[in-house]
């Protein structure tokens, strides 16, 4: 494996002070700590039910140090391009609007508002963070949530492949789509700067290791975001206006699936056979990302 970046690591400014109510060792704070870090306090969030519900407290107590508003689940895309165009009518249109929503509330219920706002490439960046589950309400399995894995509603271990959002968003042809994770920051705040100065739709899937969904110690954050990478599980990759897709951080040997699978609680009980097909899969998703991807790594 790769050292752990080093120059995000450095920025300093605090957008959600301690005393927050994730659970210890929470991925999805990282992530907005890290995407804040780029983005500054100018920024308005548009919060549909999701874990950063609770995170982010009721009014008027909260841990955040920027403007936010809760939506209701489905809406996150639609609110802020609402408030993007309330902005706008009143001067203040500078202000960057995020939609900070979970894989249940992107990948599901708040699918068709994204949708709507995506083909009207309406001027907001969507961050969805992505912990692989409905873990606000107690981990039942989402579209996001990968085969195999073990949820309250999928306890033999989900049937279906995990959907790819990222495809999906690219197909509107928004500018800009990207996936990121909380173990490479570089890389993450990295296309946090180039979202920030592109006009039209955004869309950022991060991904989140969850130690509480994922069954496994919350001192393991890190190590299973990276893992998710260098298994090539996730590949952090770029895709401009639907057409040019981008590989940034390239896997050099892939590590076996199987080091991922095995530090996770979700995915105990999986037989070599399972193993080895999830394996399949992603070799196979690789080999076409490769044909059809450039590769710019820094
Ligand atoms: S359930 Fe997971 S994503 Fe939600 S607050 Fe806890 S650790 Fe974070």
């Amino acid at each position: 494996m790769t050292t752990p970046d080093t120059a995000a690591n450095e920025r300093t400014d605090q957008y959600i002070t301690p005393g927050h109510l994730a659970c210890p060792g929470c991925g999805a704070t990282l992530a907005m700590q890290w995407v804040l870090s780029v983005l500054g306090k100018d920024t308005v969030l548009g919060l549909p039910a999701c874990c950063f519900s609770i995170i982010s407290g009721a009014f008027p107590h909260t841990p955040m140090n920027v403007n936010l508003v809760h939506t209701a689940f489905e809406t996150g895309a639609a609110i802020a391009s609402g408030l993007k165009a309330g902005l706008e009518a009143t001067g203040r249109g500078h202000a960057h609007v995020v939609s900070w929503a979970g894989d249940g509330g992107t990948f599901d219920i708040g699918l068709q508002a994204l949708s709507g706002a995506a083909e009207r490439n309406e001027d907001i960046i969507y961050v969805c963070y992505d912990n692989e589950a409905y873990m606000n309400t107690g981990n039942q399995r989402s579209s996001a949530t990968p085969r195999f894995a073990r949820t309250t509603t999928s306890p033999a271990g989900e049937s279906m492949h995990k959907k790819d959002i990222l495809a999906i968003m690219a197909a509107h042809g928004i500018p800009y789509a990207a996936s990121a994770s909380i173990a490479f920051p570089d890389d993450l705040t990295a296309k946090v700067e180039k979202a920030k100065h592109i006009t039209g739709t955004r869309f950022l899937h991060i991904l989140v290791a969850c130690p509480t969904g994922w069954r496994m110690p919350s001192d393991m954050t890190i190590t299973a975001a990276r893992l998710a990478v260098e298994t090539g599980v996730f590949p952090l990759i770029e895709i401009e206006n639907g057409e040019r897709t981008t590989i940034t951080y390239l896997p050099e040997p892939r590590i076996p699936l199987a080091e991922y699978l095995s530090i996770q609680g979700r995915f105990s009980g999986m037989s070599k056979d399972e193993i080895a097909e999830i394996q399949r899969w992603v070799n196979e998703r690789w080999e076409r990302l490769m044909k059809t991807a450039d590769v710019s790594v820094p």
